[in-house]
C-alpha cells in the first residue's frame, strides 16, 4: 500500500503525492491529506483478475472513474460493461456498480466522487482569467 504524502501547503492550495503510479498497490483517498471541499478522489489498483469485493451504491455521490491501465469490466445495475486505459465511467448515485480486473496486468484507475447536481458551474463559466 502507497502512503499518501503532503509536500506543500500554502494559502489556497495544497500539493501531495502517492509516488509512483507505476508501482502503486491498494487503494488511496486523498480529499483529506489535501484538504478538499467539494469531492473526494482515490486511486486504486487492482492486481490481475481480482474484483471489489462488494457491489455498492452512493447516498448523494455521482462518481468518475478514469482508467489509467489495465483492463477490466464494470458491472452496472447488472449490466458488464468493458474498460481498458483512457474509458471514463460515470455512474449516477442509485446505480449498484463492481469493477474487476479482467487481464494479468494491473487495473489502474482514479476514483472522483461528488455530489450529484451540485455543480453550478464550470471551467468558462467559473475561471477568472488573469494576464
Ligand atoms: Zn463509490
Amino acid at each position: 500500500m502507497n502512503e499518501t504524502k503532503l509536500q506543500k501547503t500554502g494559502k489556497g492550495y495544497s500539493v501531495a503525492t502517492i509516488g509512483d503510479l507505476n508501482s502503486f498497490k491498494g487503494k488511496v483517498f486523498v480529499k483529506n491529506v489535501l484538504g478538499l471541499t467539494s469531492m473526494e478522489v482515490s486511486f486504486g489498483t487492482m492486481p490481475e483478475n481480482t474484483a471489489v469485493p462488494f457491489f455498492h451504491k452512493h447516498k448523494q455521490n455521482e462518481e468518475v472513474y478514469i482508467i489509467l491501465g489495465g483492463k477490466g469490466v464494470f458491472t452496472l445495475d447488472g449490466e458488464d460493461i468493458e474498460v481498458e486505459a483512457g474509458s471514463i465511467v460515470c455512474v449516477a448515485p442509485e446505480v449498484s456498480r463492481c469493477n474487476r480486473n479482467t487481464v494479468k496486468e494491473p487495473f489502474t484507475y482514479i476514483c472522483i466522487q461528488a455530489k450529484a447536481q451540485s455543480l453550478e458551474q464550470a471551467v468558462a463559466d467559473d475561471a477568472i482569467i488573469e494576464q
